[in-house]
């Protein structure tokens, strides 16, 4: 049986075309995807390849989506055919160092599904065991599909421990970056959101509820900008790059005062290096950290918060359309018009 799919074949050069159905074995479900949603890790994936995501070409490209059960597996016994359905891009092989000591996230075995562009995805036997979640029934798939992207910052908020009443400064407002600034309200934060994109920084106040923004391209000392917000101009309790360009991080770096916490969340390309003065460190004692991807009990943290109205995701679709867009909507992406787009097949 066909079906059609999106496929990479290497940076710059994907297809929509027939390609097979997957086939299913014990312990292994079929979703019939009814929503897949565009990340800015796809668009970095376009241009450059991904080490973790792409390992052979052609490959399946997409990772965050949600649908309906097409097929389940011999022994799969908590799903049947017909159930709404959403699944994380992974889950931890529970047998390595890091899961034994309980780092699921940094799990040696992470196996990083991909192929959500598609009508059918194959969800693995380690997936379908602990990261594949019912869907409430008052949720759209297309907020369920937010659960993966999400799953990420609960993971990265829990690490960051943030205190009530505490000024939080985020800088770059992607879709991470918007729910960065979500949850650091959630946690009671007064917060700061620092980008350059007029859309991005409305939704900052639309759907992060950010108390002050910060246009980049208007400001001439943006270190100062964010000071003079803070308590006495000391600097910020806690600063977030969420980004992933080596050069921001060194700034990031110097926007919290003594004590404060840097979380350098967006993830740089391989190789890249920063400078940093070690007074920061050490004299200054602040606290830097990056934490990486999410567990199973981040996932279903994440579903919770979609499905109790806390966060609300809707408002960061900026565009719907039909997969075969795909290049349209790697595009708009690009031109910084889109935060998310739902793709459906
Ligand atoms: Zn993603
Ligand atoms: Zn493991």
């Amino acid at each position: 049986m066909n079906m059609k799919a999106v496929l990479f074949y290497k940076p710059g050069l994907i297809k929509y075309e027939e390609t097979n159905i997957p086939e299913i074995k014990a312990g292994e479900v079929l979703i019939k995807i009814e929503t897949a949603l565009t990340c800015g890790t796809d668009v970095k994936t376009y241009k450059r390849g991904h080490p973790l995501l792409i390992k052979t070409v052609p490959s399946g490209f997409g990772h965050e989506f949600a649908g309906i059960v097409f097929q389940a597996g011999k022994d799969v016994k908590d799903f049947k055919v017909g159930d709404r359905v959403v699944a994380a891009n992974s889950a931890p092989c529970q047998n390595c160092y890091y899961c034994k000591i309980g780092e699921h996230n940094l799990c040696e075995n992470l196996d990083l599904l991909n192929g959500a562009f598609a009508d059918y995805i194959k969800i693995p036997e380690l997936i379908t065991r602990q990261n594949l979640l019912h869907i409430p029934e008052h949720l759209s798939f297309e907020e369920a599909a937010f659960t993966e992207p999400l799953a990420n910052v609960v993971l990265g908020i829990e690490k960051t421990d943030i205190k009530p009443g505490q000024t939080v400064g985020i800088v770059g407002l992607g879709p991470i970056g918007l729910m960065f600034v979500r949850l650091a309200k959630l946690k009671g934060a007064r917060v700061i959101a620092a980008g350059r994109n007029p859309l991005k920084l409305k939704l900052a106040k639309e759907f992060g509820l950010a108390d002050e923004v910060i246009n980049l391209l208007e400001v001439s000392d943006p270190q100062k900008a964010f000071f003079d917000l803070t308590p006495e101009g000391k600097g910020l309790d806690v600063a977030v790059e969420a980004v992933g360009l080596p050069e921001l991080w060194e700034k990031v770096i110097d926007l919290v005062r003594k004590g404060g916490t840097v979380n350098l969340f967006g993830g740089c390309k391989a190789g890249s290096a920063i400078t940093l003065d070690t007074r920061r460190i050490h004299y200054d004692g602040i606290k830097i950290i990056s934490p990486f991807h999410h567990t199973p009990r981040h996932f279903r943290e994440s579903l919770r918060l979609i499905s109790e109205g806390l966060v609300d995701v809707k408002k960061l679709i900026t565009h719907k359309m039909h997969i075969s867009e795909i290049e349209n909507a790697i595009q708009l992406h690009n031109n910084g018009e889109a935060i998310k787009i739902a793709l459906k097949p």
